[in-house]
C-alpha cells in the first residue's frame, strides 16, 4: 500500500494543517474488511489500537499531514463562500493496486479554522446513517463514496438533545467538490484556479488532460456523471436532500449524506429534508437540481471555454439523464428497449409510475411483485394491490402484449426482473432502529442490517425482516438536519 498526499501539498491555498483528536472513550464498532482489502490498506487496521495509533500518534500512517480542505458551495440557491470541512479531516489518499487513488477522510474529527460556530462533531445517529446508506447505494449499483469503519465514543455533543459523538472513515476518489472551484471563482483567484484544473487533470481526470480541449473534456465528463448519477436515483427512489454545491462531488457520486431518505411510498413530491420547506430539493426536483449545479460549475469554466461551448456541454445532461433512467426503467419492468417499441414502453413505464403514484404505493415492494407479472394470469395479487382495477387491467393489457412481443421466457425474464429490483432496501425506520440499539451499545442490529442491504436482491430468511415496508409511524419519521 501506498499513501501519498498530494492534495495537502500540491493545494496548499486549499488545505489548513489540523490534527484528530481522540474523543472520550472511543471504540471501534465497525471495519469494512472487504473495502480495506479492495484498497490494499493494512489488514492490522481492523484493530482498535492499530487504528488509533495510526490515527491519533505522531508517527501514526494517517496522523502525518492531515488537511481541513476549504471551499465554498451555492447552499439553497445562495452562495457562501465561508464553508469548507467543518468536522471533516483528509488523512492520506490511499493508492491501489491499478494505481487509483483514493481519498481517506475522517469525519467528525473536530474543530477546523472552517468550523464557523458549530463544534466539529457528528453524531452517532448521522455517522450510522451515512454508513448504512454508502453501503446500500453502493450494492444497488449507485455510485457513492463508501464508509471504512465506524468510531464510537462516550463524548456528549448537542443538537436538539444531548447526543454522542463518533467519527467514521470514508472513502472516495476525491472530495473535490462543485463548490471548490466555485470558491476560486468567486473570489477571483484565477491563478489558484488554474492550478485545481491542474491538479485535476494530473491526478484524477488524466484521460481529459489528452484530449483536443481538456477543460471542455472536463465539463463533458462531469455532466455526463452527474446526469448518469441523478438517473440512479431516480430510478431506486432516492432522494439526497441537500444538493448544495458543496455537497456535489466532480466524480459524480453520491456524498455527504444528510437527512436523504429512499422513498417509501411513490410520491414524486416528496421532500427528506425538513428543514427544505419549498422543497428546492424534493425528489422529482433532482433531476432539475442537478443541471442547475452544473451551470453554477459551468461559471468556473468561462475562464477556457467559450459560452457556446459551455452551452453545448451543459445541453447533453438532460439527453444522458433519460437515456440512462429509461435504461433502468426497461430492465425493472423487463422490457427490452428497440428503436420500434420505444413509444410504447415509455407510455407503459409512465402510466405504471403514475398509478404508483395516483396509489401512494409503496416504490420498491410493488415493483418487487412486480417482478412475478405472469403474461397468461390475471396476476390477482398484484390487481388487489391497487383500487382502480380498470386502470390496472387496462395497463396489464399493453404490458403483457409487449411483453409476449420480446419472446423471452417468462421465468427467465422473472429472474432478469429480480436483479433490478432491490428485495432488501434502506428504509428510515430501519435505520432508526438500528440507531435505536446502537445508543444503547447495541450494535447487532447494524451489522445484520448491514449484511442484508449487501444482498439487496436476493430474498434470504435470515434477512426478511429488512424486507417490510414500514409501519404508520415510520412513514412519518422526522430526520434531523443537525448531524
Ligand atoms: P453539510 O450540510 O453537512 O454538507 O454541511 C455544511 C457545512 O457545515 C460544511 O462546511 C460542514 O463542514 C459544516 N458543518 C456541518 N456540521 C458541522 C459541525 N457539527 N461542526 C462544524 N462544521 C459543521
Ligand atoms: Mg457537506
Amino acid at each position: 500500500m501506498k499513501l501519498d498526499h498530494s492534495f495537502a501539498e500540491e493545494l496548499t491555498a486549499l488545505a489548513s494543517e489540523v490534527k484528530p483528536n481522540k474523543l472520550i472513550n472511543s471504540h471501534l464498532v465497525a471495519f469494512n474488511q472487504e473495502l480495506a482489502t479492495e484498497l490494499g490498506l493494512p489488514t492490522e487496521w481492523q484493530e482498535e489500537t492499530e487504528l488509533f495509533n495510526t490515527l491519533y500518534t505522531q508517527e501514526g500512517l494517517l496522523n502525518r499531514r492531515t488537511v481541513a480542505q476549504k471551499y465554498g458551495g451555492h447552499q439553497f440557491g445562495h452562495w457562501n463562500p465561508e464553508l469548507g470541512d467543518g468536522r471533516g479531516l483528509l488523512l492520506a489518499e490511499a493508492i491501489d493496486k491499478q494505481k487509483q487513488r483514493w481519498d481517506l477522510h475522517l469525519k467528525g474529527a473536530g474543530p477546523t479554522p472552517y468550523s464557523r460556530f458549530a463544534d466539529g462533531r457528528a453524531v452517532l445517529r448521522s455517522t450510522i446513517r451515512e454508513y448504512l446508506a454508502s453501503e446500500a447505494l453502493f450494492y444497488l449499483g449507485i455510485p457513492t463514496s463508501r464508509a471504512l469503519c465506524l468510531i464510537t465514543s462516550d463524548e456528549p455533543v448537542y443538537r436538539e438533545k444531548q447526543e454522542r459523538a463518533a467519527k467514521m472513515i470514508r472513502v472516495c476518489q476525491s472530495h473535490l467538490r462543485f463548490g471548490h472551484f466555485e470558491y476560486f471563482y468567486h473570489s477571483k483567484q484565477p491563478q489558484k484556479l488554474q492550478s485545481l484544473f491542474d491538479y485535476c487533470f494530473k491526478y484524477h481526470f488524466t484521460e481529459c488532460a489528452k484530449a483536443e480541449s481538456p477543460y471542455l473534456a472536463l465539463l463533458e465528463k462531469i455532466v455526463q456523471d452527474t446526469a448518469k448519477l441523478i438517473a440512479k436515483w431516480q430510478a431506486f427512489g432516492f432522494n439526497h436532500g441537500v444538493m448544495n454545491t458543496d455537497n456535489m462531488s466532480i466524480h459524480g457520486i453520491t456524498f455527504d449524506y444528510g437527512p436523504y431518505a429512499f422513498l417509501d411510498d411513490f410520491e414524486p413530491t416528496f421532500i427528506c429534508n425538513h428543514s427544505d420547506p419549498q422543497g428546492r430539493y424534493s425528489f422529482d426536483s433532482q433531476p432539475g437540481v442537478g443541471l442547475w449545479n452544473l451551470n453554477a460549475l459551468a461559471q468556473s469554466f468561462t475562464p477556457y471555454l467559450e459560452i457556446e461551448q459551455i452551452k453545448q456541454a451543459l445541453s447533453t445532461y438532460e439527453g444522458i439523464l433519460l437515456k440512462e433512467y429509461s435504461t433502468l426503467m426497461h430492465h425493472k419492468l423487463g422490457l427490452v428497449p428497440s428503436a420500434a417499441n420505444s413509444e410504447t414502453h415509455a407510455q407503459i413505464i409512465n402510466v405504471w409510475l403514475d398509478m404508483l403514484a395516483a396509489e401512494k404505493k409503496d416504490y420498491s415492494v410493488t415493483f418487487r411483485q412486480l417482478c412475478q407479472f405472469d403474461i397468461l394470469d390475471d396476476n390477482q395479487n398484484l390487481r388487489d394491490q391497487f383500487i382502480n382495477r380498470e386502470r390496472f387491467d387496462d395497463w396489464a393489457k399493453q404490458y403483457a402484449l409487449a411483453l409476449s412481443k420480446q419472446g423471452i421466457r417468462q421465468t427467465q425474464r422473472q429472474t432478469q426482473m429480480r436483479h433490478h429490483n432491490p428485495h432488501i432496501m434502506l428504509r428510515n425506520y430501519l435505520a432508526q432502529q438500528v440507531i435505536d440499539r446502537a445508543e444503547e451499545g447495541n450494535f447487532e442490529m447494524f451489522h445484520q442490517f448491514i449484511a442484508a442491504l449487501k444482498k439487496p436482491y436476493e430474498e434470504i430468511e435470515e434477512y426478511q425482516k429488512f424486507s417490510a415496508p414500514p409501519p404508520d409511524w415510520g412513514k412519518q419519521l422526522e430526520i434531523s438536519c443537525s448531524s
